[in-house]
Parts: structure tokens; C-alpha cells; sequence
């Protein structure tokens, strides 16, 4: 149960005085539901209403808050017009302007011969001074209240600051002192004030520089939130360490067959991470460990491998994949194999319906089929195991660390101690990797199968698409075939498709419609396949696609990535797509084309690519490019999204977050001392309590 002082917190933002369901709703959008979000949601910079001169000395361009009197009202003459109220003060006039504004309410808000406080920014207008929409207008007694230094915050459209420095305000009022979390002499040496402290301090800024991440008091915040991401971690890996694991060891009869039926022999990296998870999987206690390796380096067939042996051992085996794409890839990469084998396969994804279902999950149950492939279907309660023994999770950075926590908590009952491999594609760096993982054992694939050419990389503007439109024409023809992405606009789906679509209609008529084909995440299942098929099967072409092929398509006879747009996409996310190609034994090629202008970011991105394959390299490029925050947020990204850490600039945060959640958890795994309680309560404001609840019980 949440600590009941952090109650107030958790009340919905429409409990504040003065957030009707319409304001609420784009507060929500701006910072989210709860009282709790608003105090997450910082200072992005800051207005400073201190200057107070006489009208005549006001400066064009200043934010002022000025004591005037009302002198007369000056209603809109036509439409489009505006509506002015003059005001006065012993040196001169101003006029305060509205458009669109109701008479009747100026009347109000400004009554003719009033005394009021006034504060906005000075505009000349002809040989007048003028206040276009002030931002506040109050009565004399106000001035010291308004006449401060105000913060501003990230808005959404159609939401006023004024609401929102508001809201944020009172929520900030309700934020209770809470017991001291973090570690006292981290507190001290780093001149940290408390929690609650602090947190006002940082909606309080005075100078610009208040406002930047790497301030005092944020850092402590950004501290506390690394902690309880960490603690998280840490707690639920605890438990995967206490539960009774299993030793899963094989004898290797499945395992040779299927080495002897695989037209290449293993990279040493991959025989090195096999043999890391194989020891794991022989130990008692049950392995988490996490497989990372770039695209196309070849963690399937590892993977796979891994499951035979646990075959082996009488077990069964089970990988899941984001996507239904993905998943019905892999099992037709593992459907060979298997066959090799002699073991029985099967795919069980959402669109898996009715008698064949019914039939996958009852001969799964009974233990007659030894691999099942899926989706997140795998996780259904009516799908049961008669004995999993290995869980694989490609994870392709789609999943992020709270549906692991539920997923492990829903697989507890049903899935015992069993061994857990994830799968990511890299390119995460090691300070990403420890948000989303913690402590994880880690394999990693380092180089990539041998054989593989450099793919061929081109930047180009997109004034020059009817020369590449026949370039693609001229390998098409000679046999390739061809991925062109269409861009991400506005991570809106509907727009994105609009854009593909738009694409394929062109390409369709020039290249004709046996030789286009178009994917997108609006397409029912069928339709995903036949595509696909057509693309893979049919006569070389070109398949136009949203980024749904981003996540892992394996067409090894797909040599052409075109990528339209490329400036509007991340770094990662360019790599992932380019990672597409260069899959077969044929020379692969990827075009990048770019919107113009160009910014400094894009230029350097594009650059980047051009240069290097190296994920890696990338990872980090772009890290540094776009900050954490930025590589963290993104949607695809499945890593947790944090509100207050910059891991750019709380890198070092992370790492003392960490330890002292590890030296925490082992003097007092179950949270019970002063200071377990304390860390408790952390967790319960970061909404970190699942991890906690799953320690408890497991
Ligand atoms: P990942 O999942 O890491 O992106 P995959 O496991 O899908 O990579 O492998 C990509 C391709 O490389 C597949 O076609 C696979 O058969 C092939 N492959 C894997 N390992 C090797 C190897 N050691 N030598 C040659 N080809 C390999
Ligand atoms: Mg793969």
C-alpha cells in the first residue's frame, strides 16, 4: 500500500482549485494526471517581472510590471480589430490590447478608474506603448506577489502558463517533508538540501542558471529518481537470484545436429556468449542475462542454441518477440534448424485464432511441442507450459523495465525459476544498459559474421529523388531488392502513412505494381505477410515502409536501403535501418535523403553514419548529440523515460545510485530499517512499487 503521506501527491490534478475538465486535460497533456506529475515537470527557463518603471521609461522589448490606473475602454470597431483598454500613471499612457476578447469581461477585469497591477511584455505601436494580452493583470495589493521572477514550463498547445505555474505551484505546496532516503554522507558531501527542499528550490529558479539540470538541487532530484530506478532493479534481481533455478545442462545430441546443419560455422563471440549462457543455464540458480549485440550480428542462432539444450535437459523453450513480424520471422529461421533437429516448433502470436490456437496451447501444455515462438500471446493466461525451461526475450528495445517486472511477475506463478535470456540489439551504451537492466550478467556479440561487405553509404539532398528514383530503377533491374522508408513526421502514424502511401503510388507508377509493395502498422496481419511475401519472394523490388521494418527483418537478398527523411530520424534508429542491408553475401547500399536546410545535429548525424557501422560508436555519438534525455525519451526506445535525470550530465549519479542501492539491499533486503522505510516511500513517489511488491512475494 502507497504510504498514506504521499496520498495528497497521487490526487488527480483536477482536485486543484481553479482545473475545470477542460484545463485539466491539457495540464495532463503537459505534465500528466496526477499532482505527483506536476512537481516532476521542471523549470524549462524562467520570466523575470522584477523591473517596474514608469510607463514613459518602459523599453520596447522589456517584461515590465507596471501600477497603473484604468482610463478608458476602447472597444473593437470591426472585426479582426482589437479591443483597448487605456491606463495611465503620472508619466504617461499604455494601452493594454485583446484580441478576440469579450467586452464584458475587460469591463470586469479593468473597470474604468481602478487602480491595477499589470504585467507583460512593452511593445511601440505608431508613437503609442502598448501591451498586447498581459500576462497579469491584479489589483494594487498584488504587485509584490506578481512583480517576481516566475519560472516557465513546457506547455501544450491551447494551455495558458499562467494555469500551469499555477497548478505546478500548488502542487508543490502539498508535497509533504519526507524521511531522508539517500545516503547520509552522500547527502553532506554533496551540500544536498531535503527532498522537499529541494523541489521547491527547483520551481523557484532566480537565475537562468537555476534552471539547468546540473544545479545542486537538481541533481538531488535527478539523484533521487536514478536511486529508485536502480532500486527497482536491483530489487527484482534479487529476487530472481533467490528463487530456486534450475541446472539446465544438455547433452549436446540436438546441439551438434543442428551446428553440423548450419551453412556457417559460429563467430568466436558467439561461441563465447553460448558457452556464457550454457554455464548459466547449467548453474542452480537462474540465469538473467542479457545478450547484446548489434543488427545482424547473429543473436538468433545463439539463442537458439541455448534452447537446445534445454531440449535436451527435457525442457521446453520459449522465445518471444515485440512484433508479430519479428516473431514470425524467427520462426522461419528456427523452422530449418528445428527440422534439423528433429524437435517440434510452433507460432503463437494475436492473430493465432480459435481451433489452431486451442490446438497450439493444448499440445504445449502437454509438453509436445518443444520451442514455441510468439508475442506478447505467450503471456495470455490460458497459454501454460508442461515444463518451459528457457524464456528468450528479443527485445529489440520495444519492451521497457516495468512490462519485464509484470512479466516476471505474471510468468512467477507459472514459470518457476526459469532461466531468462533478453535479447537486445545494441546500440545502447553501458550507461543505458544499466538503466533498463541494472546488474545484469551481459554477453556481447562483437564482431559480425564473416563475409559481410561494408554497406556503401550516400547522403544525399532530396532535390536529387528522381536520380535516385532510377538508380533503384537500374538495381531493380539487375536483380536487387529494395527497402524505402518513409519518414517519421510528427510521430503521428496517420501522417507517416500518408507519406508512404503518397510513395508507393509514385513508385507504383513507375515502376509498375508487381514491383511495389507498401507496409505500414495500419495493415491487418494477412496483409503484413502478403507483402512481405511478394517483397521476398517475388520478382525484385522495392518495399515501401513506415518504420515497422525497423525492428528486425531478416530479408539477408535485400541489398537497398533508402531512407527518405533521413534528418528527421535518430541516430539509433538510422543505424537499426541501415543494419536491414548488408545482411547476404551482396554488396549493400544505403541512401540517405535529407530535407534542406540542414541542421548542425542532422549534418553531424548523417556524417556519422557515412563514416562508421560500429554501433557502438554510434551509440555513443549520439548520446552526446542528443543528450540521454533525448535518446531515453523516444518512444521506440523502450528504455525508461526519466523526468528529472539527464544521464549526460547525472552519468556519475547513476553509478552512486547503484552501489547504494546494492550496499542497501544487502544489509536489509526486505526494506524494514528507518531507512528501508524511508527508501519505501521513495519508491512509492517514483512509482517503482511493483519491484517492490515482487520482492516481497517472490
Ligand atoms: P540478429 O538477431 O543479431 O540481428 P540474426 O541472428 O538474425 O542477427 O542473424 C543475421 C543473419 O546472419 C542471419 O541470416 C543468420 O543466419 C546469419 N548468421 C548468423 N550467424 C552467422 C555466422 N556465424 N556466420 C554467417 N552468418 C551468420
Ligand atoms: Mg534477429
Amino acid at each position: 500500500m502507497r504510504p498514506s503521506i504521499l496520498f495528497p501527491l497521487f490526487a488527480d490534478i483536477k482536485t486543484l482549485p481553479g482545473l475545470g475538465p477542460k484545463i485539466a486535460a491539457l495540464v495532463e497533456r503537459a505534465a500528466g494526471p496526477h499532482l505527483v506529475d506536476l512537481l516532476w515537470h521542471m523549470p524549462t527557463g524562467l520570466v523575470d517581472r522584477r523591473f517596474s518603471p514608469a510607463i514613459a521609461d518602459a523599453p520596447e522589448g522589456a517584461v515590465v510590471t507596471l501600477r497603473v490606473r484604468v482610463a478608458e475602454h476602447f472597444p473593437s470597431r470591426r472585426r479582426g480589430m482589437p479591443y483597448k483598454v487605456r491606463c495611465e500613471d503620472a508619466s504617461g499612457e499604455i494601452d493594454l490590447v485583446y484580441f478576440h476578447a469579450k467586452g464584458d469581461y475587460l469591463e470586469k477585469l479593468l473597470p474604468v478608474g481602478a487602480d491595477r497591477v499589470v504585467s507583460g511584455k512593452i511593445e511601440r505601436y505608431r508613437d503609442g506603448v502598448q501591451m498586447p494580452h498581459p500576462d497579469h493583470v491584479a489589483p494594487p495589493e498584488q504587485f509584490e506577489a506578481i512583480a517576481t521572477v516566475e519560472p516557465t514550463y513546457g506547455l501544450t498547445a491551447g494551455l495558458s502558463p499562467k494555469v500551469l505555474v499555477k497548478a505546478i505551484k500548488a502542487a508543490v505546496a502539498k508535497a509533504p517533508e519526507l524521511p531522508e532516503w539517500a545516503d547520509k554522507n552522500l547527502v553532506a558531501q554533496r551540500g544536498w538540501p531535503s527532498w522537499r527542499t529541494a523541489l521547491t528550490q527547483a520551481h523557484a529558479p532566480k537565475e537562468n542558471s537555476d534552471t539547468q539540470p546540473g544545479t545542486v538541487v537538481r541533481s538531488r532530484l535527478a539523484y533521487d529518481e536514478l536511486f529508485a530506478n536502480q532500486l527497482a532493479l536491483a530489487l527484482v534481481r534479487a529476487r530472481d537470484r533467490r528463487r530456486p533455478g534450475r541446472s539446465v545442462k544438455g547433452d549436446g545430441r540436438l546441439r551438434d545436429k543442428v551446428l553440423a546443419a548450419l551453412p556457417f560455422k559460429l563467430t568466436g563471440s558467439q561461441t563465447v556468449a553460448l558457452s556464457e549462457i550454457l554455464g548459466d543455464m547449467g548453474a542452480p540458480g537462474r540465469m538473467q542475462r542479457l545478450l547484446q549485440g548489434d543488427v545482424g550480428s547473429g543473436k538468433t542462432v545463439v539463442a537458439f542454441l541455448a534452447m537446445l539444450t534445454a531440449i535436451e535437459a527435457g525442457y521446453q523453450a520459449a522465445l518471444m518477440a515485440p512484433t508479430e513480424i519479428l516473431a514470425r520471422q524467427h520462426y522461419e529461421t528456427i523452422l530449418p534448424l528445428a527440422e534439423a533437429a528433429g524437435i517440434e516448433v510452433a507460432v503463437l502470436t494475436g492473430r493465432d485464432k480459435g481451433k489452431v490456437k486451442q490446438a497450439t496451447i493444448e499440445r504445449l501444455a502437454a509438453g509436445q511441442i518443444s520451442v514455441v515462438v510468439g508475442t506478447h500471446a505467450l503471456f495470455e493466461d490460458d497459454v501454460a507450459f508442461d515444463n518451459l525451461g528457457l524464456a528468450v526475450i528479443d527485445e529489440q528495445h520495444r519492451f521497457g523495465v516495468h512490462q519485464r517486472v509484470a512479466f516476471a511477475a505474471k510468468g512467477a506463478s507459472e514459470e518457476g525459476g526459469v532461466d531468462t535470456l533478453i535479447m537486445t540489439a545494441t546500440p545502447i551504451p553501458r550507461t543505458l544498459v544499466m538503466c533498463a537492466y541494472g546488474d545484469m550478467d551481459v554477453s556481447k556479440l562483437t564482431e559480425k559474421p564473416p563475409g559481410r561487405k561494408p554497406i556503401k553509404t550516400v547522403a544525399l539532398p532530396l532535390e536529387r529523388m528522381d536520380e535516385v528514383v532510377e538508380r533503384v530503377r537500374a538495381l531493380i533491374d539487375k536483380g536487387a531488392r529494395v527497402y524505402w522508408v518513409c519518414p517519421l513526421v510528427d510521430e503521428s502514424e496517420i501522417i507517416d502513412l500518408a507519406a508512404a502511401t503518397e510513395r508507393y503510388a509514385d513508385l507504383t507508377a513507375r515502376f509498375g505494381e508487381a514491383r511495389v509493395h507498401l507496409i505500414h502498422g495500419k495493415l491487418k496481419p494477412t496483409q503484413k505477410d502478403a507483402a512481405m511475401d511478394a517483397f521476398v519472394n517475388g520478382p525484385p523490388g522495392v518495399l515501401v515502409a513506415t518504420t515497422v521494418i525497423e525492428v528486425g527483418v531478416n530479408v539477408p537478398s535485400a541489398t537497398v536501403m533508402v531512407i527518405e527523411h533521413a534528418e528527421r530520424f535518430g541516430l539509433a534508429q538510422l543505424h537499426q535501418l541501415r543494419g536491414r542491408v548488408g545482411r547476404g553475401a551482396a554488396e549493400s547500399s544505403c541512401v540517405l535523403l535529407y530535407g534542406q536546410p540542414l541542421g548542425q545535429t542532422a549534418k553531424a548525424r548523417l556524417e556519422i553514419l557515412r563514416e562508421t557501422e560500429d554501433g557502438f560508436r554510434i551509440a555513443e555519438k549520439d548520446l552526446e548529440l542528443r543528450g540521454a534525455g533525448e535518446v531515453l525519451g523516444t518512444k521506440q526506445s523502450g528504455l525508461p523515460q526519466f523526468r528529472l535525470a539527464d544521464l549526460a550530465e547525472h552519468a556519475d549519479l547513476l553509478e552512486i545510485a547503484r552501489d547504494d542501492a546494492r550496499v542497501l539491499l544487502e544489509a536489509d533486503p526486505t526494506l524494514e530499517t528507518p531507512r528501508g522505510k524511508a527508501v519505501r516511500t521513495l519508491l512509492y513517489l517514483f512509482e517503482r512499487d511493483a519491484a517492490f511488491k515482487l520482492a516481497r512475494t517472490g
